[in-house]
């Protein structure tokens, strides 16, 4: 039978129901709504929040209570005290500053005139120390003293010397040095007083080393309000000192004169730690110390 001979369908694809597009744009909008609309809801409700909060309304005056204010009170008070500390603090720095530099300046100026003093009362003694330095130049070469020279004069510019108006069955010998003639050194003995000369002579010297060296820390001393009359023993007796543990003078060519040497154990910078002692500031204003409080450095 032909009947089974069917011609066969051309092959077709089936056609299956049409696929459904993914979601995508609703999803894709609903995220656009979350992402901008939340936000968007969010600020208008924080909007709307601190508009009934008042935030955009005036603001009244804070109301203090009296504890509040008080504690406030309290420190601009404490405040206003800190301000004043430190202007006494940069006005002591100052003033610190002001006195260094003129004691700097006084020291530097402290040599006194070069010409020499003219002779008032001629020396008993002579115009030529003992010994074999007559004028004693070659000691004040060797302690520095170059322009130093010695005045033999028995009138009263020489401090140290009593003859002329002391007991007449006394020698005398005596020197002196003095802060208006820093380059001169005065000096008068009577005949009889030749021993004692060189001992004065070196402790005349000794004046002239300690001008030289601590001129400076007499006038912090001054600034601080320590009196020349506080350490004047000590002036003296630091000079003969150091004729004796320096330039080998004997103790005892001091013993009986108005400068003994009486400090034990003397060593160079001796005065000025006296001075500190009394109360007297010989160094440099560091402005670190006239700080409130430790700063704070990296
Ligand atoms: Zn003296």
């Amino acid at each position: 039978m032909d009947d089974d001979l069917q011609p066969i369908a051309p092959f077709t694809f089936e056609l299956t129901a049409p696929v459904e597009p993914p979601p995508r744009k609703r999803r894709t909008a609903l995220i656009v709504s979350l992402a901008v609309g939340v936000p968007l809801l969010a600020a208008a409700g924080v909007f709307a929040f601190l508009l009934l909060s008042g935030a955009f309304a005036d603001r009244e005056p804070p109301q203090l209570t009296a504890t509040q204010a008080g504690r406030i009170q309290d420190e601009v008070a404490e405040r206003e005290d800190l301000l004043a500390q430190l202007d006494d603090k940069r006005s002591e720095f100052r003033t610190a500053m002001l006195q260094w530099d003129q004691s700097v300046s006084w020291a530097e100026d402290a040599h006194g005139p070069a010409d020499q003093p003219t002779v008032a009362v001629a020396n008993p003694g002579g115009d030529a120390l003992p010994g074999d330095d007559p004028t004693g130049r070659a000691f004040l070469d060797s302690i520095g003293a170059t322009d130093v020279s010695v005045v033999f004069d028995a009138g009263p510019d020489n401090c140290g010397y009593y003859g002329n108006g002391g007991q007449s069955d006394f020698v005398y010998a005596g020197g002196c040095f003095r802060g208006d003639y820093a380059n001169t050194l005065y000096m008068a003995w009577d005949s009889g007083a030749e021993d004692l000369v060189w001992s004065i002579f070196v402790h005349e010297a000794m004046h002239w080393f300690q001008a030289e060296k601590y001129a400076q820390a007499t006038y912090l001393a001054d600034f601080a309000g320590i009196d020349e009359a506080a350490y004047d023993d000590k002036w003296e007796a630091d000079a003969s000192c150091r004729a004796v543990y320096v330039y080998g003078i004997s103790i005892d060519e001091y013993v009986d004169s108005s400068s003994p040497c009486t400090i034990d154990g003397w060593y160079e910078g001796w005065i000025s730690d006296y001075l500190t002692s009394l109360g007297a500031d010989l160094a440099e204003p560091d402005p670190t110390a006239y700080e409130l409080a430790e700063t704070s450095r990296p």
